[in-house]
């Protein structure tokens, strides 16, 4: 029998070998440990086998595993997904076997939960113990994960249990979670009743159907899809939310269980081992009825998947961009259609793809027209930055700096965006104008005060920051350039010396838990003026926010992507939502920008959504690329440049496969950021009409030549990062 590993055994290889089956047998779906040389692997039973071997050479399964089988529609799933994104089939097993212990024999062992009353006094790390158990809200943590979280020695966590603060108890492995309610929620208003009616109504006509839910933020979208979800629950169906961000889970967690009466189970990366495979064993035996996670959660072996919910679903996240490169927006659509579920993309300010697809009826729309109660959407204008005379180094105009005052004054929240961490984004030297860049990326090197180092945004590589040109030697005369958050933050301590100040960039926690505390400090009423970068545009909640002011809304709008207009449209709505969600003052938007009569700039003021869709539609259309044609993007790297770009160049002469669909090939060309990690980089970037079969155009046409083995060669289908 055929059974496919978790490892690619080379591009050409499918993957699948023959192995005996085992005594006792197996069968197709089964996970198996297998002989592979000397190693012994992990792989799944995925069909009968190719036959043509000796019998006699073949090896047997070496045991199966105590797991559930993978069912046909998982299987059948990867393989389509596999395809879709020419990744070999083995890569895409390994996101669907991700758990970490799954095929250690089940057993005990000890976990930790809170116990006895918690005295007042406690020292540091036993309150740090204290409050990571808290934490887990009850999950089964080891001793090693606890004292990990809680930065503490096994022998603090001992000295609690002595004290009976904790309890120590033998817990079987992977408890099944506890029942969901699916009681009704809140009472429903205005269009979010018949926005939910008709996802109920197509939970319980059941099979696969998407639709996309739009409605501005704090119209209630959320309240309307968990309505889905618990009618997918009331009919024995498992339920998934995909979020885009593991900061929002715990607010969105707290929700469903208020709703729900307990916690769903989470899959993300911050979430425990231990807890992982809870999650993985108990979804595929049907025990766990609702997940919320990431987009890795797509791949979970759901037993009964009946609703996949991707929120926030135009985020920019969903793309995996590295390892296999998958869409799991498009990849939820495609899981839904092969195993009848329902499919609900939720945004605001959907995707272009998913706005199209809605308009052409492949979707079914569902608009939430208001916010929810009485909160109105935020006014907003341009600030004219030509007409605002700033001293150097300076990025708050006066008009700006006037409102937050007021806001400061009502005791209210406002928010300075600026969608660059760091200090600054530049810094060169004044007496010969070089700028310090990374020594393996052809990137820029950004200024951390906070780290007191220069750090690479591609690669992640530090370095202090020079007093003496790298370049003339001379010394001095090294200077930042430009804002970043870090920078900004002193203007304001400078401008606005007592208000209280925070900033939320992603760059400046150790931990998803200590953004989370941040955030949850913030929306009690910590700070007056809030710095943040786009990690703030996704859909927290601050009440007491009025006012949002956007240092440089013209940033996004720069450089040639794409999806620049559409994603400035976004980022610009999505951020200004942030004002005035509490309802009792409307808040304001106030966007600074250099061309305030940009088409981008005045779409996003006027809040003309459907107008701006239909003109980007149309540009996109007569241009021929996505979502009106297809695209792929072909990323070659190599420790030399001359024979990665012979080999580019070898490939573009070869294009007969891709002609004969009548694809276009462009390059090849240095990709934007040429060298990263000592890696230099070529593209080449493939067009073709919508209904081209691109995917076995370009098997095709990379089968022609054999790969050097030091040249990468990356397929990005529907690209949606050009760098
Ligand atoms: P969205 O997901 O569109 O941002 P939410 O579902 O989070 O909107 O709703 C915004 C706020 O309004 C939430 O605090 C939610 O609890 C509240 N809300 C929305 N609809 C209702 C309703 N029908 N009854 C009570 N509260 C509601
Ligand atoms: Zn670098």
């Amino acid at each position: 029998m055929g059974v496919l590993l978790t490892e690619p055994l080379g591009r050409a290889l499918s993957g699948c070998l023959d192995y005996l089956a085992p005594e006792g047998g197996c069968g197709t779906g089964d996970f198996v440990e297998v002989p592979l040389g000397p190693r012994r692997m992990l792989g799944v039973v995925w069909g009968a086998g190719e036959g043509s071997f000796d019998l006699a050479r073949l090896r047997p399964v070496t045991r199966v595993l105590d797991a559930r089988p993978m069912r046909a529609e998982l299987r059948s799933f990867l393989a389509r997904a596999a395809d879709y994104t020419l990744t070999p089939l083995p890569a895409m097993l390994r996101l669907a076997t991700r758990s970490p212990g799954l095929f250690d024999p089940p057993g005990a062992r000890k976990v930790y939960r809170l116990g006895g009353p918690v005295p007042n006094r406690l020292t540091d790390a036993r309150l740090r113990v204290i409050e990571a158990l808290r934490d887990f809200a009850g999950a089964a943590v080891t001793l090693g994960e606890l004292s990990e979280a809680a930065a503490c020695t096994a022998s603090v966590i001992k000295g609690l249990v002595k004290a009976g603060v904790i309890a120590e108890e033998a817990a079987p492995r992977d408890l099944p979670f506890p029942t969901l309610d699916p009681v009704p929620g809140a009472t429903l208003l205005g269009d979010q009743i018949a926005a939910a009616d008709a996802l109920v109504a197509n939970v319980e006509q059941g099979g696969f159907h998407a639709t996309l839910l739009k409605g501005v933020t704090g119209s209630g979208k959320t309240e309307v899809y968990l309505e889905a979800v618990a009618a997918t629950l009331r009919k024995g169906r498992q339920a998934l939310v995909l979020l885009p961000e593991i900061a929002l889970t715990a607010e969105f967690l707290k929700r469903v269980e208020a709703r729900f009466g307990a916690r769903p189970a989470e899959w993300h990366s911050g979430v425990t081992q231990t807890e992982r495979r809870r999650v993985w064993k108990m979804v595929s035996e049907g025990r766990a009825q609702m997940v919320v996670g990431a987009r890795s959660a797509l791949f979970l072996p759901f037993q009964h998947l009946g609703l996949v919910v991707v929120d926030e679903e135009h985020d920019t996240s969903y793309k995996q961009e590295e390892g296999v490169l998958y869409n799991a927006r498009d990849m939820a659509v495609l899981r839904g259609a092969i195993c009848g579920a329902q499919v609900v993309l939720a945004s605001a300010t959907p995707s272009l793809e998913s706005w199209v697809n809605a308009d052409q009826g492949k979707y079914q729309r569902l608009d939430l027209s208001s916010r929810f109660g009485t909160a109105e959407l935020p006014d907003m204008r341009a600030i004219d930055m030509r007409a605002e005379k700033l001293p150097a180094n300076r990025w708050i105009s006066d008009t700006l700096a006037q409102a937050v005052r007021a806001r400061q004054a009502a005791g209210e929240q406002s928010l300075l965006f600026l969608n660059r961490r760091g200090y600054a984004p530049m810094t060169i030297c004044r007496a010969c104008g070089h700028q310090v860049g990374c020594d393996d990326c052809d990137a820029r090197m950004v200024e951390h005060r906070f780290l007191a180092r220069l750090v690479c945004h591609q690669c992640g590589a530090t370095k202090p920051v020079p007093t003496a040109c790298p370049s003339c030697g001379v010394e001095g005369r090294m200077a930042p350039v430009g804002p970043g958050v870090e920078r900004l933050a002193e203007e304001v301590v400078e401008r606005f010396p007592d208000a209280r100040l925070a900033i939320l960039s992603s760059d400046l926690f150790g931990s998803a838990r200590a953004l989370k505390e941040q955030i949850e400090a913030i929306a009690a009423g910590g700070a007056d003026i809030i710095i943040g970068t786009q990690i703030v545009a996704k859909g927290h909640n601050f009440p007491l926010l009025t006012l949002v002011g956007v240092i440089d809304a013209d940033l996004g709008l720069q450089g040639s992507d794409l999806r620049a207009a559409e994603r400035t449209f976004q980022l610009m709505r999505q951020v200004a939502g942030r004002a005035g969600r509490s309802g009792d003052r409307r808040g304001l938007a106030l966007l600074q920008s250099h061309q305030p009569e940009h088409p981008v700039i005045r779409a996003i003021l006027s809040g003309e959504e459907e107008g701006f869709w239909r003109a980007e539609a149309a540009e996109r259309q007569a241009a021929g690329v996505p979502p009106y044609g297809r695209m792929a993007g072909i990323i070659l790297s190599g420790p030399e440049v001359q024979p990665v770009f012979d080999f580019a160049a070898e490939l573009a002469r070869r294009d007969g496969p891709l002609r004969r669909i009548g694809a276009q090939l462009f390059g090849p060309a240095p990709a934007p950021i040429a060298r990263v990690r000592g890696r230099h980089r070529v593209r080449l970037l493939i067009k073709a009409e919508k209904g081209a079969p691109l995917q076995a155009a370009i098997a095709e046409w990379l089968a022609q030549l054999k790969q050097p083995n030091a040249i990468r060669l990356a397929v990005d289908i529907d690209p949606q990062s050009f760098l």
